[in-house]
């Protein structure tokens, strides 16, 4: 018997089956990226010595594929916007007090913030620099030591993991959703644009001036996954899934889902794909490169 979960999208209630896989017990939630009328794709290959090509769009068995990395990365950054613009709202919803807001704000995993991030995290809006026992870290870590669980702290409040990273992971520590490649619908779906600088003196084409560019055309709509581990073996045994804040060695590490009142599992569950990761779904308005040549604008939302 195959479980189902009614999810609300668009306004509508729809039903999405649970999956197995293997131990797991797996939502599939399909996922349409359509490429903007006035707009291009470009998600670079990495130059390979077989091919003189340059700028050639990243391509399996010769089909325009956006992979799943160049998804995550713009899901990861929406989730973290979404948590910075809702954090009174997601306050209210998980119980949280006005002075441990602090858990709410999403981390910057990276070890040397940019300038730009300095100043968000200055604003307050992302969590600055935890530590780890005596031990400043970047993003979010667990620190396992002597029968010692260690969780982020800022400014001695036990912060734990923070909710971006509960749902995309971190550095030692998995997310619950997993991400498939994208696929075009149809084919036929790149163009080649060649540009060719022409030298201004001769007004000929310059030496070596050829600049070859493949693009994704507008319209092409990408088909792919996203799916939610909702309950896996070693969080089972402990009677935690998906919407639960995890425990290591009986040591919370979620501190942003502890005080939740909601008690329903598949309520819970239910409600962060809801509030906070269909939102930030549908708030991907661009992905991969050229975007100063006006490339990269899509539409994205649950396929229904
Ligand atoms: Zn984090």
């Amino acid at each position: 018997m195959s479980e189902i979960m009614k999810i609300e999208v668009g306004g509508e209630e729809k039903e999405f089956k649970m999956k197995r896989e293997g131990k797991m017990r797996v939502l599939e939630l399909p996922v349409k990226i359509e490429v903007a009328e006035d707009s291009f794709l470009h998600i670079g290959a990495a130059p390979s010595p077989l091919t003189e090509k340059k700028g050639a769009v990243f391509k399996v068995d010769r089909t325009p594929v956006i992979p799943a990395t160049s998804f995550k990365g713009a899901l990861r950054h929406q989730l973290e916007l979404l948590f910075i613009e809702k954090i009174d709202e997601f306050a209210q919803l998980f119980n949280i007090p006005d002075n441990k807001k602090n858990l709410l704000k999403p981390c910057i995993p990276s070890p040397r913030p940019t300038k730009a991030e300095e100043e968000l995290i200055n604003l307050g809006k992302y969590r600055k620099k935890a530590k780890l026992g005596n031990k400043e870290i970047a993003g979010c870590q667990i620190g396992v030591d002597n029968d010692k669980i260690w969780i982020p702290k800022i400014n001695d409040q036990n912060v734990g993991i923070c909710p971006v990273c509960y749902f995309m992971g971190s550095a030692g520590l998995m997310g619950f959703l997993r991400f498939s490649n994208f696929y075009p619908e149809s084919e036929g779906s790149v163009i080649d644009q060649t540009n060719i600088r022409i030298d201004r003196k001769t007004e000929t084409a310059a030496p070596g001036a050829k600049v070859e560019g493949e693009q994704v055309k507008p319209g092409t709509v990408f088909k792919g996954n996203i799916s939610i581990v909702i309950s896996e073996p070693v969080l089972e045994m402990q009677g935690i899934q998906f919407g639960d804040a995890r425990k290591i060695d009986g040591v919370i590490i979620d501190k942003w889902l502890e005080s939740w009142r909601e008690t329903d599992k598949k309520k819970r569950a239910k409600i962060l794909i809801e509030e906070v990761l269909i939102p930030a779904i549908n708030n991907i308005r661009e992905l991969g490169g050229q975007k100063s040549r006006g490339a990269g604008k899509v539409d994205v939302g649950v396929n229904i």
